[in-house]
């Protein structure tokens, strides 16, 4: 795999303090894999699985085996690099899932201890870093797949219309009750088609963590960009299939709850096919940013191979480091999150 060279802006590292956004998990890593392995296995017995043919970026059907992971077939496509696993559940079967399981949602984001760390800390920097380079007028601002509902709170109190889109009923009741934001629970055509009158009108659209769960991530590109205005844009957050995470992951597939998860990551990025999918959809990208977890990702996977470390000095050292050592890897772009900013053109 090789990374192209862009004359993008480039950003890396992010500062954060893991031990306090990620305590949950943390607090029972086995607990947490165990979970994991338990909703997989629940979709193997409630939903079948279809066959994923080709690319969802350059519909190639040429691609290299990668690693099996809880059963599933990680593949690298040959001609753009994406990153896909060769069996998937529908649409509606992930969300019935996620309607049946609260749990998800309240583990990794709805967490009242951690929400408002993560409404400054991972929340505001990503607005900031898609005004930098997007409109200064502040119009309609549409969030797709809000989650918590961080990213339109932080965008309404900078002065944008916000609108969030959110299909999970836990975390649109979560966010009226933390941020005080309305959600609307609509997919991206339900609320196009019934507010006809904004298409054209949007100045940002931001999906964070959204691509990588949809089965036509190409169709939502093109549709959002039928609804951006001129001078309008996106800001988009993928897994990095070419990260210090996923090669983790590849050694030691049997403690991957995270990243290459089969059931919530059905495909991962790499720079290359995230550029390919927005040129295809009518886009420039104008700023990459490197930032990730793969220092996190390195701890938890050796505290899952060896339990004393998890109260040991080296766990303490490791905790204190993170950040300076995330930095090296961010600025290497092995990090296990791309995020970028493109223009429509
Ligand atoms: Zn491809």
């Amino acid at each position: 795999m090789t990374q192209e060279a862009s004359m993008t802006d480039r950003i890396h590292g992010k500062p954060i303090d893991i031990a306090k956004l990620k305590q949950p998990v943390l607090s029972d890593i086995r607990g947490h894999l165990e979970k994991i392995e338990r909703i997989v296995h629940y979709l193997s017995e409630k939903e079948t699985a279809i066959e994923q043919e080709s690319c969802y970026i350059c519909d190639n059907n040429a691609r290299e085996h990668l690693v099996d992971i809880h059963g599933f077939n990680y593949v690298t496509c040959s001609d753009c690099g994406h990153v896909y696993t060769t069996r998937r559940y529908t649409d509606d079967a992930i969300r019935r899932f996620y309607e049946d399981n609260a749990y998800w949602a309240k583990v990794t984001y709805a967490n009242k201890e951690t929400c408002q760390y993560r409404r400054e800390n991972v929340a505001r920097p990503k607005v900031e870093f898609a005004e930098r380079y997007l409109s200064n007028t502040r119009g309609v601002w549409l969030d797709i797949g809000s989650g918590i509902g961080d990213i339109v709170s932080v965008a309404k109190e900078r002065g944008w219309q916000a609108v969030g889109l959110e299909l999970s009923a836990t975390s649109v009741e979560f966010a009226l009750e933390v941020f005080g934001v309305e959600l609307q629970r609509q997919t991206l055509d339900e609320y196009l088609d019934s507010n006809p009158g904004i298409i054209g009108e949007l100045s940002v659209v931001s999906m964070i963590g959204l691509l990588e769960h949809i089965v036509d991530p190409m169709a939502m590109l093109r549709r959002v960009r039928s609804a951006l205005r001129a001078g309008g844009g996106v800001m988009i957050q993928v897994p990095n299939a070419y990260s210090l995470t996923t090669m983790i992951q590849e050694t030691s597939p049997e403690n991957v709850f995270r990243h290459m998860s089969p059931i919530e990551h059905i495909m991962l990025f790499t720079e290359s096919s995230l550029t390919r999918a927005l040129e295809l959809a009518g886009f420039e990208i104008v700023a990459h940013w490197y930032h990730g977890l793969d220092v996190y990702e390195l701890m938890v996977n050796q505290i899952l191979n060896n339990s004393r470390i998890s109260s040991s000095r080296l766990y303490r050292a490791l905790v204190e480091a993170m950040n300076d050592l995330q930095m090296v890897i961010d600025k290497r772009e092995l990090s296990d999150r791309i995020i970028c900013v493109a223009r429509v053109c």
